[in-house]
């Protein structure tokens, strides 16, 4: 794993869902996740590194599925055919983005994976919780993802897989989701883009390159793809 951070002046910023020309359309959470977003974005849990180690777990999974279909189908790399990581501060904006280039999802992954259909593990956990149970084992339940709200009280999923154009998933927790196709965004080419608007008081902690760069060392020592760490110059 190669863990390089640099200055970078030039750290695109993200143009806001709203400024993009797509309509949003809005769906609701299945109602268990919706209970487990509450639970997790007003969480006084003190561990709340974990997230970062969730996040870059699934990003290593959708870089090892277009990695494996890469075997039998090569030209599913297309232009993009470095399989990495990307993670960039962005101070100006409170906010992080954790880019891929995996496999990527399509809108009707968004939709399905993050938020309406039920998956056992949700419940399960909730229950663990509920006994008192460590919020760090959350990937284990198969609900890791959502444990990036420990820490943000908005999130935003952009996501471009080979078969379907580029849309963004967000959400401030509130019981709500909205899809909106990505016409003015950065074009991603193949993959996701996490950006992560931290909470006020989780902000300060997660944008210090020093803080980040250990955590994502201590995280990627199982990750098979090289993880790069860009930080805006102050
Ligand atoms: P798990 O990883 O155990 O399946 P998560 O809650 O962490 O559970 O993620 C839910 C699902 O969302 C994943 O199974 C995957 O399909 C999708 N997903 C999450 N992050 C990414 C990503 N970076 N790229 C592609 N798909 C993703
Ligand atoms: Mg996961």
């Amino acid at each position: 794993v190669c863990l390089c951070a640099s200055a970078y002046p030039g750290v695109s910023s993200y143009v806001s869902a709203a400024a993009t020309s797509g309509k949003a359309e809005s769906f609701t959470f299945q109602a268990e996740v919706n209970r487990l977003m509450d639970i997790l974005i007003n969480s006084l849990y003190s561990n709340k590194d974990i997230f970062l180690r969730e996040l870059i777990s699934n990003a290593s999974d959708a870089l090892d599925k277009i990695r494996l279909l890469a075997l039998t189908a090569k030209e599913s790399l297309g232009s993009n055919p470095d399989l990495e990581i990307r993670l960039s501060i962005d101070k100006e904006k409170n906010m992080l983005k954790i880019r891929d280039t995996g496999v990527g999802m399509t809108k009707k992954d968004l939709i399905g994976n993050l938020g309406t259909i039920a998956k056992s593990g949700t419940s399960a956990f909730l229950e663990q919780m509920q006994k008192g149970g460590d919020v760090s084992l959350i990937g284990q339940f198969g609900v890791g993802f959502y444990s990036v709200y420990l820490v943000a009280d908005n999130v935003q999923v952009i996501s471009k897989h080979n078969d379907d154009k580029q849309y963004i998933w967000e959400s401030k927790a509130d019981g709500s989701f909205t899809i909106t196709q990505d016409k003015a965004g950065e074009d991603l080419g193949r993959g996701t883009q996490i950006n992560i608007f931290f909470k006020e008081d989780a902000a300060a902690e997660y944008l210090d390159e020093a803080k980040l760069r250990e955590l994502v060392s201590k995280y990627s020592e199982f990750i098979d793809f090289p993880i790069y760490l860009y930080a805006s110059k102050e």
